[in-house]
């Protein structure tokens, strides 16, 4: 027994270095726009050696290291308190401190579109429901993807040039006089043909003509599952596994798929989170 105690006492002292006093705790600094919707953008100190992961929500977690930042989204329905909690080795000798945010609340419009083909609010047919359905799990395998990169940290520029804003990220959208979920991607109308442009580097994931509501579809990377989708193209000048630089042309507005006119809708998913595109061309990198 008192060879056992003497054995943990030195186990306590050999240990006592590795896990105790001497661990350096570090900083985290979370740049963006805190409000529903919205994102921060963290990173750690240069000094900072290792890999970490950044836990949030519920259970996501995203890599994060000196020199790999980390995309932070927050829902339309995000609680205002978020709190970052950073996970590394057990052995390191380094310790990142959590970090606590509060969110301001989103304002939401309302908005109601009638006249759409009855189609497709509510899918009718057999055939329809199998294509939504094919279409689903072709989505499904591209929102998997990660990019081992940080491109969203250089900022975002417009899709469409010359466009005009149809519709904002939030919105309650009642179609044909339901009650749909809301819309969570910002809308720019411009004629058939126009121009679209990578809004930042990015890997295409998925490129599709044809699919049964968003018709012609870009999904593409910019790192870390940091994603646009692109809805109602006429057009893509990309294909899947392509590598494209910000501004380079992938494609040309259309109406097709679930639009009543011709226009670009541009979501933000990050790791299953739709935010506010609007929030990200805004954000200004520092
Ligand atoms: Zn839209």
């Amino acid at each position: 027994m008192i060879k056992l105690y003497i054995s943990l006492f030195f186990l306590m002292l050999l240990s006592a270095p590795a896990f105790g006093s001497d661990r350096q705790i570090l900083e985290m600094s979370c740049e963006g726009e805190l409000v529903q919707g919205g994102f921060v953008i963290c990173s750690l100190p240069k000094t900072t050696f290792g890999n970490y992961q950044i836990k949030y929500g519920n259970d996501k977690t995203t890599g994060i290291s000196a020199a790999h930042p980390a995309l932070i989204p927050f829902s339309r329905n995000s609680a205002l308190h978020v709190e970052l909690t950073v996970i590394g080795n057990s052995s390191d000798q380094q310790q990142i401190k959590p970090v606590s945010l509060q969110l301001g609340k989103g304002t939401w419009a309302i908005e109601r579109i009638d006249g759409l083909p009855p189609g497709k609010v509510t899918p009718r047919t057999l055939e329809q429901q199998r294509k939504v359905e094919a279409d689903w799990i072709k989505k499904q395998a591209a929102w998997k993807h990660r990019a081992n990169a940080s491109w969203y940290a250089n900022g975002f520029s417009k899709p469409v040039a010359k466009s005009r804003i149809s519709g904002v990220y939030g919105s309650q959208r009642i179609l044909n006089g339901q009650p749909k979920n809301p819309h969570l991607g910002y809308d720019f109308a411009a004629p058939k043909g126009t121009i679209i442009h990578a809004p930042a580097n990015a890997m295409v994931v998925l490129a599709d003509p044809d699919m049964y509501f968003e018709g012609g579809l870009l999904i593409l990377d910019h790192g870390d599952g940091v994603m646009s989708v692109m809805l109602h193209l006429s057009r893509l000048d990309v294909k899947a596994g392509d590598k494209v630089n910000q501004g380079e042309a992938i494609g040309a507005v259309g109406a097709t798929g679930r639009a009543t006119g011709p226009h670009l809708h541009w979501g933000i998913k990050v790791r299953g989170t739709y935010i506010n595109p609007k929030l990200l061309l805004d954000y200004q990198v520092k």
